[in-house]
């Protein structure tokens, strides 16, 4: 008999990404559950990855990251949101976004502290937060899916260690505009509490609209881990890159886990990024590229029985299936995809408290045309 074991996440299943993903392949389903894009990287991209290992750029990177590409984050960041990160002590390349969540975490939230979370929030904060001993505090978007800070507010405490934020937003494809981000400055002056703002979808606003970065604003820049991802940008979410910006002290906390942990990033990949990230072509044609793809899914949409709502970012599209079904929304998107061939993401599990009664799924639109148009036709039949 093996020794009992005592869970440390005891209510924790398999993601609903990895379930959804599954399920989609053994029906073989169109898939616009988990967010990845069906289409390929730039060509370019993988030569310079070829060319880094023949080169011989094999073994370990320096634990922060390739000085290069810290470099090439330095001054992408300053370009686009006029912040100066110091490529020595502010920048570490991660193992993806998920890690460096994770290890902003494992730095700094103690046994109690409180973290607040906004529901529906993506799927590893919660439980990563509970690993390290602190509080999930939940508090709700607002109906319209958009940040209320009037309840984040109210959800403050003495034991408040940590704010996590999400622009755009995933799963809620809305986004964070000067005035939430003027009130967040408000709400946090004056208190210990840090922040962690997970910006993997920078490039991903739409309308015109501009991204709001914690960075942007020198009191919340202070206190940030500010979180990025290669995947989104690069539409390559399988090479698991990322990268943190922090300021000096908080950057030292997270590299005392980090090197610990992954130690540091995958060295091929951190020097095709480095060179592919200095032209800014590179990530300036994103918001048009996927604001097409935003509307081909929004318009279609509108001509089935599911409503879709507002998404001013990200590359999820949320829609209401009211008109078709009462169902909970795991079990419909189950038999969606199942009965009609097309997986999405049931929303219930980014909540802590699902709110009773909507019936709403998520849609990824990082796909080529073929694949949403022949996802629409499908969807248009239900
Ligand atoms: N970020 C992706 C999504 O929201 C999923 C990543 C994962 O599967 N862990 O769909």
């Amino acid at each position: 008999m093996p020794p009992p074991l005592r869970s440390k996440l005891p209510h924790v299943g398999t993601t609903i990404f990895t379930v959804m993903s599954k399920l989609a392949a053994e029906c073989g389903a169109i898939n616009l559950s988990q967010g990845f894009p069906d289409f390929p990287i730039d060509e370019r991209l993988s030569s310079l990855v070829y060319a880094a290992m023949k080169a011989g750029h094999n073994q370990y990177a320096p634990m922060p990251g390739l000085l290069s590409l810290r470099e090439a984050i330095a001054t992408k960041v300053d370009r686009l949101y006029g912040s100066a990160y110091d490529v020595e002590s502010e920048v570490t390349v991660t193992a993806g976004g998920t890690q460096a969540i994770f290890t902003a975490l494992a730095a700094v939230v103690h046994l109690g502290d409180e973290v607040i979370i906004v529901d529906p929030a993506y799927d590893c904060y919660a439980p990563t937060v509970a690993l390290f001993g602190g509080v999930p505090v939940h508090v709700r978007l607002g109906d319209d899916m958009r940040f209320d800070a009037a309840a984040v507010q109210a959800a403050i405490t003495p034991r408040t260690r940590m704010l996590m934020l999400n622009t755009p937003h995933n799963p809620a494809g809305t986004i964070l505009r000067d005035a939430d981000m003027q009130r967040i400055v408000a709400m946090l002056r004056g208190t210990d509490i840090l922040l962690l703002s997970d910006e993997v979808y920078e490039h991903l606003v739409f309308d015109g609209e501009m991204h709001a970065s914690a960075m942007n604003y020198p009191e919340l820049r202070e206190r940030a881990f500010v979180v990025f991802s290669f995947g989104k940008v690069f539409h390559a979410t399988g090479w698991k890159m990322g990268y943190v910006l922090a300021p000096m002290d908080l950057m030292t906390e997270f590299r005392k886990v980090h090197q610990f942990n992954v130690f540091s990033a995958n060295t091929p990949l951190q020097h095709a990024l480095a060179e592919h990230l200095r032209d800014p072509a590179n990530y300036e044609q994103l918001p048009g590229f996927f604001q097409e793809k935003r509307d081909r899914c929004t318009i279609g949409l509108r001509a089935s029985r599911f409503e879709p709502l507002a998404c001013e970012g990200s590359y999820f599209q949320l829609a209401d299936y009211s008109r078709i079904s009462d169902e909970e929304d795991i079990a419909f998107a189950k038999r969606m995809t199942v009965e009609y061939g097309i997986a999405a993401i049931p929303l219930s599990p980014f909540y802590n408290d699902p709110p009773q009664g909507r019936r709403i799924l998520r849609f990824c639109f990082a796909k080529q045309g073929d694949t949403l148009d022949n996802a629409l036709e499908k969807l248009c039949a239900i």
